[in-house]
């Protein structure tokens, strides 16, 4: 028997032999043990049940076989909530909070004397977007929809585990959304370019359907640009995430089917990463 120190020494040493992140070894084990860092630092010289023990070698090794520790783990934390996340949806990114919070400070500056919103969703995956936007703000009434019925078995689970009030649809983009009309259009619809080299951890694990947005990556926006205006309502906001290196495609094709003002804010990193539409907002 191991003492918990000791595991993680002995897994940090190779995570660090073979370049890879050594603080997967403590996230790892704080999952594992299901306690609070704090108490787990006081249990770190005790020895780890046998069962937990393998559970947390084995979740090393499928690691170590290139799976993220988010899927290992089973959930990963957006916006200060847990999301339940596995093969079917992509792991939630921190760019996409900030998504989430620049639509929240919109929302204020736009929609204040509102009593009630209408939002829509599209490709919600994990439903990380919707449940966030759904759970700070109580005017929100929210829909959300993917093409992928796994995704949307993840997203309903989730939704119901943190007490999130969202109509789910199955459907190919706008479709199941036709005849209804919206106040905000949100989506993270899949962007990188069909040729693009990526992470191979994203790669071989990260549903392709939310990753790729073909030749140019803008397939996706050029598609719901086409067909949004049926289901906005006079005045709308448009709000998706984009690729860092999309500026002047995605320029280009917002102007090819808006008149409106429009803007691209960068991230935290300083990339391109936002896309806001005023839809006869300014
Ligand atoms: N941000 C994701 C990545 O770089 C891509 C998400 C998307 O295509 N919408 O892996």
């Amino acid at each position: 028997m191991a003492t918990i120190r000791q595991l993680i020494d002995q897994v940090e040493t190779r995570l660090d032999n073979e370049n890879k992140n050594v603080n997967v070894a403590k996230v790892w084990m704080f999952h594992v043990v299901n306690q609070p860092p704090h108490l787990i630092y006081m249990m770190m010289d005790e020895e780890l049940d046998v069962t937990l023990e393998k559970q947390f070698l084995e979740g090393i090794e499928t690691y170590f076989d290139g799976k993220p520790i988010q899927y290992i783990k089973g959930v990963e934390n957006f916006f200060g909530r847990d999301f339940k996340v596995n093969e079917s949806v992509l792991i939630p990114r921190y760019e996409t909070e900030e998504l989430v919070e620049q639509i929240l400070y919109r929302i204020d500056d736009y929609f204040e004397d509102y009593k009630e919103i209408d939002l829509c969703d599209v490709g919600t995956g994990s439903g990380a977007i919707a449940i966030t936007l759904a759970l700070e703000e109580a005017r929100l009434k929210v829909q959300a929809t993917d093409i992928s019925k796994d995704a949307l078995v993840v997203a309903k689970e989730n939704a119901l585990q943190l007490g999130a009030d969202i109509s789910f649809y199955q459907g190919d983009m706008l479709a199941p959304l036709q005849g209804k009309k919206f106040d905000i259009f949100v989506s993270n619809p899949p962007y990188i370019p069909q040729d693009q080299t990526i992470e191979s951890v994203v790669k071989d694990n990260e549903p392709h359907v939310a990753l790729f947005g073909g030749e140019d990556g803008l397939y996706f926006y050029r598609k719901i640009f086409q067909d949004v205006k049926s289901i906005l309502n006079d005045r709308a906001l448009l709000a998706f995430e984009m690729g860092f290196d999309q500026r002047e495609l995605m320029e280009q094709a917002v102007k090819t089917y808006f008149d409106d003002e429009f803007e691209i804010i960068k991230d935290i990193n300083g990339k391109d990463r936002m896309l806001f539409i005023y839809y006869h907002l300014k």
